[in-house]
């Protein structure tokens, strides 16, 4: 009997449900040529997940989510102005994307920041800057620090309005990270940047103290520290530097946004946000509301983290290999998609469908040899 996967489908917002329809198309490839059935739970999450049910986050999608295997996410939310619409404890990080991470405890983000030498000339980077491409992996810590810690608002004494944001880490959410931080540097290149802001943070001296704990069972991994500030620099100057990164949740969501810079859209962002015993995967950027509807988001982000999914949940490693191996290879014979025009020729420019066609009918190739 084949096995069968249950998959949460959360489309999410703008282009959300465009390049999940193209992601979700690997899936029918490969129950078609290998033994493997995918059942795919469709379920509202984001802001129209409020307008249609009154809650970001609704009981029935908690309820999917809980009984999947794994969870596919678009990415959810509306343009600054259209978010107004929605209250504040209801718009889309703090009404559903929170308390997704909090529900399953996905404490460990893996974001790679991958150019394949034949696409560096995607990147705004010179090409001397890049010669092998780019190939960084950021771990970031998922659900602790300034994101998740108390939140107050009021009038002080001078009769002022304030705001006060608490954050906050214990040892054991520190070292659960560090921990996947250290391992995927074993398992790479044995070099770990572990970015902090230990000049200024209390948090960051107390990050640093556990991670001189858990790097005692690392022996064989150096560790090199960097200031999250310099590591911005360090980034855009010589990427290459770098393999694993390890960094707290506000400096891993900001230095990834600047790794999708550095690779020349963030549409080639995909990621996977691991718990101990549920994952979801997404892309790391927004909804991106400013190109909506329009048929030229990059769906590569989201195809991306199927690939993710694969290797990671299912330990389908030849077929997430394939995934990967199809969508680089529209990319090296040429072809771009619209975020990536600065790289590319004009008459190679394709759409979300057709990219996902192309990608497709290369993936079917690639299964069917395995
Ligand atoms: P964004 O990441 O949506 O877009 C930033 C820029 O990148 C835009 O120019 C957009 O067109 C471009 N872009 C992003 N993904 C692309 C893709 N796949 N293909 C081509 N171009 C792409 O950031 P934003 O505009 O600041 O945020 C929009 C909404 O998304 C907001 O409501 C925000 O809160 C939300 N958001 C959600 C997530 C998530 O779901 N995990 C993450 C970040 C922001």
């Amino acid at each position: 009997m084949s096995n069968t996967y249950k998959i949460a489908i959360l489309a999410g917002d703008a282009i959300g449900p465009e390049i999940m329809t193209q992601a979700t198309r690997v899936f029918d490839v490969l129950s078609k040529y290998r033994d493997v059935e995918f059942e795919l739970m469709e379920a509202p999450f984001g802001a129209h997940a409020y307008f249609e049910h009154g809650k970001a986050f609704p009981d029935e999608t908690k309820a999917i989510c809980d009984k999947a295997d794994a969870i596919l996410k678009g990415p959810v939310g509306l343009s600054h102005e259209e978010s107004k619409k929605i209250p504040v404890e209801e718009q889309a990080e703090r009404g559903a994307i929170l308390p997704l991470r909090a529900r399953y405890n996905t404490y460990a983000n893996f974001r790679p920041i991958f150019l394949s030498k034949d696409m560096a000339h995607f990147s705004p980077l010179k090409a001397e800057v890049i010669k092998d491409g780019i190939d960084i992996l950021l771990i970031r810590e998922l659900v602790g620090g300034l994101y998740f810690g108390e939140k107050e608002r009021g009038i002080n004494a001078d009769g002022k309005r304030y705001v006060k944001e608490v954050l906050e880490y214990n040892e054991d959410q520190i070292r659960q990270v560090l921990i996947v931080g250290f391992e995927q540097a074993r398992a790479r290149k044995k070099v770990l940047h572990n970015i902090h802001k230990s000049n200024v943070l209390m948090s960051s001296v107390f990050w640093n103290e556990v991670l001189e704990e858990v790097r005692t069972d690392y022996p064989d991994v150096e560790v090199k520290h960097l200031l999250v500030d310099a590591a911005a620099t360090a980034l855009c100057l010589n990427p290459g530097q770098f393999d694993v990164m390890v960094m707290e949740n506000m400096f891993g969501d900001i230095l990834s946004d600047q790794g999708g810079g550095i690779l020349g859209s963030l549409g080639l962002m995909p990621s996977a946000c691991m718990g101990p015993e549920k994952a979801y995967y997404e892309p790391s950027h927004g909804s991106a509301p400013d190109i909506a509807g329009q048929n030229i988001a990059n769906p590569y982000s989201m195809i991306g983290s199927v690939a993710m999914m694969l290797d990671m949940s299912f330990d389908m490693k030849q077929e997430s290999e394939a995934v990967w191996d199809a969508m680089k290879s529209v990319f090296e014979a040429g072809y771009s998609t619209r975020d990536l025009a600065g790289g590319g020729d004009e008459s190679k420019m394709v759409s979300t469908v057709e990219f996902g066609d192309m990608v497709m009918e290369k993936l079917a190739e690639l299964i069917k040899a395995l």
